[in-house]
């Protein structure tokens, strides 16, 4: 479970959360919307233990996280947490293969072994043939299907998303976010992904809204 209780974070004079509170049970798929600088990045920073909120408790598996210190957090995330941001998030001098293997290396896996685990993903994300490309040689869309391969491979406890799909077309979008519901249905892995695509937040299990620093559960109509 993925938790921020009351969380209250300013840059400077500019307030970015005024209170937040946010609960993500494990495994659940939860979708945070809401308008441009409504939050919703400096909520996933704050879950994820990127961010330390000003005041207010962040918990993973029921396990205060804000109050370590850097060197632990960074820890959590590598070992627990995977990450799929928007865009510049590939090492472009790393081959695709080696970009999606890189949490397992980072996790002390050998190379020979770090490698054949990623293999899988690039048929299942429709990449086949693109492993030894430089990371800096793929379309935007490939790229962040790398990206979502890396965020997945270690099969996180967590895996934390910023507009995962926002360099997808429609269809290939929809790839993505049926591999990641499988992922997560699978493994266990909860996931906290932010986007403005309602198609895309329609398959998460629940919707939130990120207002004015704030977190609203969506009321249907
Ligand atoms: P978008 O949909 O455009 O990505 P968002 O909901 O993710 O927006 P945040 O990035 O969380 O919004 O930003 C919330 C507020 O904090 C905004 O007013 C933004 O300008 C401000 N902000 C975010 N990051 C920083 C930063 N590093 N330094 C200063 N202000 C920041
Ligand atoms: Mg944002």
């Amino acid at each position: 479970a993925v938790e921020a209780r009351d969380v209250v974070l300013s840059f400077g004079e500019t307030p970015a959360l005024r209170g937040a509170t946010v609960a993500v049970a494990p495994g659940e798929i939860v979708a945070i919307m809401g308008p441009s600088g409504s939050g919703k990045s400096t909520l996933l920073h704050c879950l994820a233990g990127i961010l330390v909120p000003d005041t207010g408790e962040i918990h993973f598996d029921g396990r205060r996280i804000d109050t370590l210190n850097e060197n632990q957090r960074s820890i959590l995330r590598r070992d627990r947490f995977g990450f799929v941001f928007q865009s510049g998030q590939l090492v472009p001098e790393l081959t695709a293969e080696e970009n999606v293997a890189l949490p397992l290396l980072l996790n002390g896996m050998k190379r020979a072994a770090a490698l054949k685990e990623a293999r899988p993903w690039f048929e299942r994300l429709d990449l086949t043939g693109l492993e030894r490309r430089r990371s800096g040689e793929l379309s935007g869309g490939q790229a962040q299907r790398v990206a979502l391969a890396r965020g997945l491979v270690a099969r996180p406890g967590a895996l934390f998303a910023d507009e995962p799909t926002g360099a997808l077309d429609s269809l290939t979008g929809e790839q993505v976010m049926d591999l990641l519901v499988s992922s997560a249905r699978d493994e266990g892995t909860t996931v906290v992904l932010v986007t403005h695509d309602a198609r895309v937040a329609a398959y998460a299990d629940r919707q939130v809204i990120v207002r004015d620093g704030k977190v609203n559960a969506l009321v249907s109509a």
